[in-house]
């Protein structure tokens, strides 16, 4: 998804201001963001994967530069939020082992970042981060609690309840990809090694499995000529063709929608919450497409038919609106209510 967010000039903006940082396997977002949630400043950068002690030095270096451009002095800025792929340690700081990210295993990412900083950190995992800022300033602005599922390579969650992100006791709270949707031994594995979770079933990685299975059977596809021309079976080829008529693919999608609904209204039946907001990269063209049209009514019906009806009847199943600018936001407004709860106004 694109960038959502156009700069404001210093002069326009309203401190005290945050940094939000949004670690990635491939890429880094920097951005910083005033009390508002406007942003002055952002960029995105190569992470270097391999080496975590220069890259912490880098982000470092990039963050001072983003706040230098800015316009801002270091003093102006009153936290930076940070926000990483999990499964996190969050009272030590650490990355734990973060899938595609081995270098990184236990890695003190909060207390390295905080000494080449020298400015408070707020530790969130990446997919909380991202529900915080579409909490705060995107598609659940309006709402009081909201369930966000990322849509990617896996299966992200974040939840927030009256402001507040759940993430756990253990720092594990809102793995909304590791629902079991299939008990049985033999359902599909996952990429955390388990069977049966949402995320074995409508991740990005699952599509593609299923997909090759598929086939073999009957169904006529127009993927197999696809293939036959070089072109790489990824969802967005999977996607494309759905959006063409291929019978196989939009049915692939679809079950895609609906394996996600019964993830959704365990969800619902555990939290209850105003809004169920779908982000990450997998978004079949989104609300702007026919085919992300479609999923997304496949989604709500799915839901319908299977959860309580006063939820099932109320509860807003939406997009996401922030892109991929919903983890440095978030990441920035976790700081802002850090901040906040050291300076009550
Ligand atoms: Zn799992």
């Amino acid at each position: 998804m694109s960038t959502a967010c156009q700069p404001v000039i210093r002069s326009q903006a309203h401190p005290p201001f945050f940094v939000g940082v949004d670690l990635g396997a491939t890429n880094t977002k920097i951005g910083i963001v005033d009390d508002l949630g406007q942003t002055l400043s952002y960029r995105t950068i190569p992470t270097g994967a391999d080496d975590p002690t220069g890259a912490v030095k880098q982000i470092a270096e990039e963050v001072l530069d983003t706040i230098h451009v800015a316009e801002l002095q270091l003093p102006e800025v009153a936290g930076v939020g940070l926000g990483a792929p999990g499964p996190l340690d969050l009272r030590q700081g650490l990355l734990l082992a973060p899938v595609n990210m081995p270098a990184w295993h236990n890695f003190p990412l909060r207390d390295r970042l905080a000494q080449h900083c020298r400015l408070p950190m707020t530790f969130a995992n990446d997919a909380c981060a991202a529900a915080y800022g579409e909490y705060w300033l995107g598609a659940g602005r309006n709402v009081h609690s909201l369930v966000l599922l990322t849509l990617g390579t896996g299966v992200g969650g974040g939840i927030i309840v009256e402001g507040k992100l759940i993430d756990g006791f253990h720092g594990h709270g809102a793995e909304c990809g590791h629902i079991i949707i299939d008990y049985r031994d033999d359902a599909r594995m996952c990429g955390c090694g388990q069977h049966g979770h949402l995320e074995a079933y409508a991740s990005g990685t699952a599509i593609v499995k299923r997909t090759i299975e598929a086939l073999d059977s009957v169904m006529k596809t127009s993927l197999n000529a696809r293939m036959d021309h070089g072109a790489q079976l990824t969802p967005k080829l999977i996607a494309e063709e759905a959006e063409a008529g291929d019978p196989l693919c939009l049915e692939i999608v679809l079950d895609t929608a609906r394996f996600l609904a019964v993830g959704i209204v365990s969800l619902m039946h555990t939290i209850d919450p105003d809004a169920v907001l779908l982000g990450g990269a997998m978004d079949f063209g989104g609300r702007d497409s026919p085919l992300g049209r479609r999923f997304l009514v496949t989604v709500r019906q799915e839901v319908r038919r299977r959860a309580f009806p006063i939820p099932g009847e109320q509860t807003t199943i939406e997009y996401a609106a922030l892109g991929s600018d919903a983890g440095y936001l978030g990441a920035a407004g976790l700081a802002r209510a850090e901040y906040q709860r050291h300076h009550p106004r």
